[in-house]
């Protein structure tokens, strides 16, 4: 049931209220009213705009860039600050709704239905110390923004393939991007966080101040409560050098086995990544590229010496034919020419898995499923390679999921609804293509499409499990927070 349009309450007369019951969204085990006077509470109480189910302005509000989500929550609050975060998760509380949270909707799960949905894409607030090499990054934050004021100080952020992602919610999940492999997960250098959880009141949580809910915080994504703000190391970067080459298709199997062959022998230094892409005919995309299937090599490397990258990059240079490429010197705050990532909002569905090894077999199996010849609604397979800083604890242990994996594979297709049931079929039939060689769990932040708290408590060992559970339970024993991937 929609709520209807309501006159704008700042004009109403709060003894005329009349009780106006908020939709039921999936999760809701209450039955949540608010009436038009707790609205009017609730706008004087944040300084952020409060949008309701009916008004004009909520679709855009709450629009995630994934558009294959489209969000109805109950009412969304456009946070400004933290102290917005803590009057609207109090008050969904005191009215029985379900709480979730959207930075730029990179990584939605499923439609806040029913919710109250806060926006942080105000929060825009960032700090670095260049002495401490600290930045304090409010929670609506894009890496962008974090990589164009550290790379000043020749300092970078672990930023993840795309630089319009959130910086907190792809922290939250672990957050695997091209300098990892040297310096480990973005979770790995929190050192605090600020939280609001279901209590509504306004902590900060360090490894001093609650070691158990800053374990779980970093790796264990949204569970816990909103995150206003994140601390954490930025990572010197003298110099990069990287880029992308695209490889024709007829080359794909020559250039996935001497993929496998070559990026196991890398040094830490070194970020690489290899898709099977099947490229839409957008006249935004270079000729060479426009409604072609091509594979993708990504090359990350941060030592000084550049003609080192060299040497290291040459046996993939002559692994096919090249279309197009650019792999050479590059500014930090650049590093979205490595991967590439569409910008603009997108509709997909996308799942994960770890490997353990890369063996013939396994590429073998990867092109039978998904090579150029067959004929997948999939945009992207994509293989990249882990180890080194990423498979070892970090220093005050977090729970990031995956560190077990030697190679973490992703699949994605178009989320539009002619093709809801084909892109998971045959996604997933990809994924178990491979599973011969799966390590154990999942990165979080590339568990995609998931059937419920179950198959996502799985990404974890079960030790792991365990204490996300009873962390889970001492700070939400009601459940405020069931979206994104929720357990
Ligand atoms: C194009 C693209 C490239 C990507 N590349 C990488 C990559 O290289 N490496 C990697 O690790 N991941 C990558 N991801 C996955 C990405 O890190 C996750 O989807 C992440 O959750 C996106 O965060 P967001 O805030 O931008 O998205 P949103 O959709 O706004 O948020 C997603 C979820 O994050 C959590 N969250 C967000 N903000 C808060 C908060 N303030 N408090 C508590 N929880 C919060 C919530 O659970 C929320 O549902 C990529 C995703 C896309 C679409």
């Amino acid at each position: 049931m929609a709520i209807q349009p309501t006159p704008d309450p700042r004009s109403l007369d709060v003894r005329s209220e009349q009780a106006v019951p908020a939709p039921r969204g999936a999760a809701d085990d209450l039955a949540p009213t608010f009436t038009d006077a707790d609205l009017v509470e609730l706008r004087r109480s944040v300084a952020g705009p409060v949008l309701t189910a009916g008004d004009d302005g909520l679709a855009a509000e709450v629009a995630a860039w994934n558009v294959a989500v489209q969000h109805t929550p109950a009412l969304a609050v456009g946070a400004t600050c933290s102290a917005d975060v803590v009057a609207a998760v109090s008050w969904a509380v005191a009215h029985g709704l379900k709480v979730a949270v959207q930075a730029t909707g990179h990584g939605p799960v499923r439609d806040a239905a029913g919710a109250l949905m806060v926006t942080t894409h105000r929060m825009q607030g960032v700090f670095i110390d260049p002495g401490t090499r600290i930045a304090r990054v409010q929670a609506g934050v894009q890496w962008a923004t974090v990589m164009r004021a550290a790379a000043e100080y020749g300092l970078a952020g672990l930023c993840g393939s795309s630089s319009g992602v959130g910086v907190v919610g792809y922290t939250l999940g672990g957050g695997m991007g091209s300098l990892g492999r040297l310096h480990g997960f973005a979770a790995d250098h929190v050192v605090a966080a600020e939280i609001v959880p279901a209590d509504g009141r306004l902590r900060r949580v360090t490894a001093d101040s609650d070691p158990e809910l800053f374990w779980a915080l970093r790796g264990g994504k949204g569970n816990f409560g909103i995150v206003t703000a994140l601390e954490f190391e930025l990572v010197p970067v003298p110099s990069l050098f990287g880029g992308g080459i695209f490889f024709a298709a007829d080359d794909a199997p020559a250039v996935l086995h001497r993929f496998r062959q070559w990026a196991p022998t890398l040094p830490e230094e070194v970020g690489t990544s290899i898709a099977i892409l099947r490229l839409p005919p957008m006249e935004e995309l270079p000729p060479p590229l426009r409604g072609q299937t091509v594979v993708h090599l990504r090359f990350a490397y941060t030592g000084a010496d550049h003609a080192e990258a060299e040497r290291l990059l040459s046996p993939m240079k002559t692994a096919g034919t090249i279309l197009l490429g650019y792999v050479g010197p590059m500014r930090t705050d650049e590093m979205d020419g490595i991967h590439m990532d569409p910008v603009d909002p997108l509709p997909s569905w996308d799942k994960g898995m770890l490997l353990a090894e890369l063996p013939e077999e396994a590429v073998d199996a990867l092109l039978e499923a998904a090579g150029p010849q067959v004929d997948v609604p999939l945009i992207m397979v994509e293989i990249r390679l882990m180890g080194g800083a990423l498979g070892r604890p970090a220093a005050v242990p977090n729970a990031v999921a995956g560190r077990a994996g030697a190679f973490s594979m992703m699949v994605l297709g178009p989320g539009v609804p002619e093709l809801a049931q084909v892109v998971p079929a045959v996604g997933k039939g990809v994924l178990t293509a491979l599973m011969p060689w799966c390590a154990p769990g999942v990165l979080t932040n590339f568990l995609g499409d998931v059937t419920g708290p179950a198959e996502v408590l799985n990404a974890w060992p079960t030790d792991a499990q365990q204490r996300l559970v009873a962390v889970k339970r001492a700070v939400d024993p009601a459940g405020v927070f069931p979206f994104g991937h929720a357990f």
